[in-house]
């Protein structure tokens, strides 16, 4: 354990900050910078920006259906090359580092393609900090109870360093990225986006869920069960970044507390409209009873009421990597005279405006839907929980629809880019 003035941390630096041998010489200097201020310090590494898109594409081009234990095999090699070259970095640098696999700790995980951790070794860490090293591990992956590599879901490398914090004992988590922390939205699509200086576990894990991709939520969701503080931060600039901390902390931070925190959007839904299926009970049952046998998730669901005798009309979204299965699984029941005909759609995206202060006012929904209606913004599907409300609208509205709502729920900074707001 270090001594009470030195913090263990797990440094995590993703893929545009590990884009070339120029960029990763630059994460070696903040590592040695983090670990010469006295601090004991492990490093989880992503792969290069654009390495595991090719590297799945290379799997889709080799055989259709691909085997995920091959493809973890495929995708998990680009970690395992930049924790290399960081390893090297360092120790070129005279720092005492040395790279360890998910084999080599191990970081236990079971299933492919999108593995969950099950349980991290922190033996061989605790003996790296002993000695005064800094273990490099590649984010993403683990290894399984067959000894097979596997991959943790696409931004897995989030949750690696998380659990490595975890099972490390440490005191924060830091996760550099190629922005200054966590926006009130994509600061890439809003450029009057404003950086939160901390936001809670909780916001965070709904607003990561809804699209907000700079987190993977999984990590989000294990750093709120352990009360590991998260920070996230620039890799490129020196600068305070987003603190992801507990409701009994955010109060320290003499926030104006807001309405709503955060808008994000997600173009991974498909939509689907059935009709003609019969007024009766266990009509809705019959529908998503296959779809959750067949482990499709559905999210937003609306249900016309039909008038008395009437069939009605069921619309939810799906994920749109799970489309063409749950047409296959609803085709069957259009057979068996579960409805009358299906129309699906992809142009769409998910908006949703995220906060815990919407728990004690009940106008957001009704100002969002205003909101939208003043710009034109056809509104297709809704789903709210106690802290989000979420619309499906037309693909093309996408960057409107997130403009205008981050000004009329007040999230604009001011300063910013005055030309290019709304
Ligand atoms: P890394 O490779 O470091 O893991 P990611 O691309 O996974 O980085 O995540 C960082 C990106 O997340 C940013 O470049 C930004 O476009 C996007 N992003 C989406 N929503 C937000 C938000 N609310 N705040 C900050 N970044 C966001
Ligand atoms: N390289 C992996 C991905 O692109 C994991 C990560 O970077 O978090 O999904
Ligand atoms: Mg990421």
């Amino acid at each position: 354990m270090p001594s009470a003035s030195e913090k263990r941390i797990v440094m995590k630096f993703g893929g545009t900050s590990m884009a070339g041998i120029e960029r990763i010489r630059h994460v070696a200097e903040r590592v040695r910078a983090e670990a010469n201020a006295g601090n004991q310090v492990a490093v989880v590494v992503s792969a290069m920006a654009g390495e595991t898109d090719r590297l799945v594409q290379l799997c889709k081009e080799a055989a259709a259906l691909y085997d995920p234990r091959e493809y973890d095999v495929v995708v998990a090699s680009g970690e395992q090359v930049t924790s290399g070259l960081l390893a090297m970095t360092l120790q070129g640098m005279g720092v005492n580092a040395r790279s360890y696999m998910g084999w080599q700790l191990p970081i236990r995980a079971s299933g492919h393609s999108a593995g969950l951790i099950d349980h991290i070794d922190a033996e061989v860490l605790e003996g790296v900090f002993a000695q005064g090293g800094i273990a490099v591990i590649p984010g993403f992956q683990g290894v399984t109870e067959a000894g097979d590599v596997a991959t943790l879901g696409r931004g897995g490398s989030d949750t690696s360093a998380v659990a490595l914090a975890v099972a490390a004992k440490a005191d924060r988590c830091d996760i550099y990225t190629d922005v200054e922390g966590v926006f009130t939205t994509d600061p890439r699509i809003v450029p009057r986006a404003r950086k939160l200086e901390a936001v809670t576990y909780e916001e965070m894990l709904e607003l990561a869920s809804v699209g907000a991709k700079v987190l993977q939520t999984r990590s989000v969701g294990l750093a709120m069960r352990y009360n590991m503080p998260l920070q996230v931060l620039s890799s490129f600039e020196d600068k305070p970044g987003t603190l992801i901390v507990g409701d009994d902390k955010i109060e320290e931070f003499n926030m104006e507390r807001v309405l709503v925190t955060g808008i994000a959007h997600d173009k991974n839904e498909a939509l689907v409209t059935l009709t003609g299926l019969p007024d009766k009970p266990g009509t809705v049952a019959a529908i998503f009873g296959p779809l959750a046998a067949a482990n499709i998730n559905v999210d937003m669901i609306i249900q016309a009421a039909p008038r008395e005798g009437e069939k009605s009309e069921l619309t939810f979204t799906v994920p749109k990597g799970s489309l063409a299965q749950a047409v296959a699984e609803l085709d069957k029941l259009k057979d068996n005279g579960g409805f009358e005909s299906m129309t699906t759609g992809t142009n769409v995206v998910k908006v949703s405006a995220v906060g815990v202060g919407m728990r004690s006012n009940a106008g957001i929904a009704a100002q969002m839907f205003h909101t939208l209606a003043e710009r034109g913004i056809n509104i297709r599907a809704i789903s709210t929980s106690e802290i989000k409300v979420s619309v499906l609208v037309a693909e093309e509205y996408t960057e409107l629809a997130v403009r205008v709502l981050h000004t009329a729920f007040g999230l604009d900074d001011k300063e910013a880019n005055a030309g290019a707001a709304a």
